[in-house]
């Protein structure tokens, strides 16, 4: 599936992309870089250009993933989940109602994407009879963001995205909703709340999806397997960190059996 905004350079708009195949030295990387940013934007940043095998058909370098507009950022990570393995599942929700728990299914191939509107990555606003344009936030602006108080955030951001930024004057709430309306009319989208109904009491509740899920990972099973291979057959951990997962997995059957703990 193509970008739904997809990566502006020198005037092109480019939504094509791809992942490098699964071995246990990308699990490993996502989840050392999940344990390690300084922020999730950072985070974003570096476990997208470690994933990726292409963006827009060149090399995923953090400058060109932090280019990228946060709902296909959000896109990637979401489908870097589902890369490595996790395809959705049933999620635990305690009804706001009735404070019983009930199940919910999420199966994220189902999730829809909204593509970005005319105009991408631009939207403009009219403003003392002057059209004005803004671009959608990118990645490398949350990155500059997560560093901010909060009460210099918005109008840093305003500023970096206004593309006539001399003309932009006095900017107050009204404007600041007239840009943020502008802006969303075009933006493309994932899903990050789901609504579910309680079979109990018929509440409704609202499930956050978060889609930086995958940063979550942890490497410590898969340092436990590292660990089961090295010891059984010596080899080194580059060469079992290069092996695909399904591969590793069949491996550790393999001892498994070997030591008559299985089958
Ligand atoms: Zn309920």
């Amino acid at each position: 599936m193509q970008l739904p905004g997809g990566l502006v350079e020198n005037g092109m708009r480019q939504r094509c992309w791809a992942f490098r195949p699964i071995s246990g030295g990308l699990e490993l990387a996502v989840a050392e870089v999940g344990e390690n940013a300084a922020s999730t934007p950072q985070a974003v940043t570096r476990a997208l250009a470690l994933a990726l095998e292409h963006l827009a058909g060149e090399t995923p370098s953090e400058s060109r993933v932090a280019a990228l507009c946060v709902a296909d950022r959000q896109f990637l990570m979401r489908e870097l989940d589902r890369h490595l393995g996790f395809a959705g599942g049933w999620l635990h929700v305690g009804c706001v109602g009735c404070g019983v728990t009930f199940d919910c299914h999420l199966d994220y191939a189902e999730l829809p994407v909204q593509e970005a509107g005319a105009g991408y990555p631009f939207a403009a606003v009219e403003m003392d009879g002057r059209l004005l344009r803004f671009r959608l936030p990118q990645g490398a602006d949350q990155e500059i963001l997560a560093g901010l108080p909060e009460a210099q955030a918005r109008p840093w951001l305003l500023r970096q995205l206004a593309q006539e930024p001399d003309q932009l004057g006095d900017t107050n709430e009204t404007r600041i909703a007239a840009i943020e309306a502008a802006l969303e009319s075009i933006a493309p989208g994932v899903v990050l709340r789901l609504q579910s109904r309680c079979p109990e009491c018929g509440a409704a509740n609202e499930i956050e999806l978060d889609p930086y899920r995958v940063l979550s990972r942890r490497s410590d099973i898969l340092l436990q397997e590292v660990h089961q291979i090295a010891m059984h057959y010596h080899w080194h951990e580059t060469d079992i960190l290069a092996l695909p997962r399904t591969r590793r997995q069949r491996y550790l059957q393999l001892i498994d059996h070997a030591r008559g703990m299985t089958g």
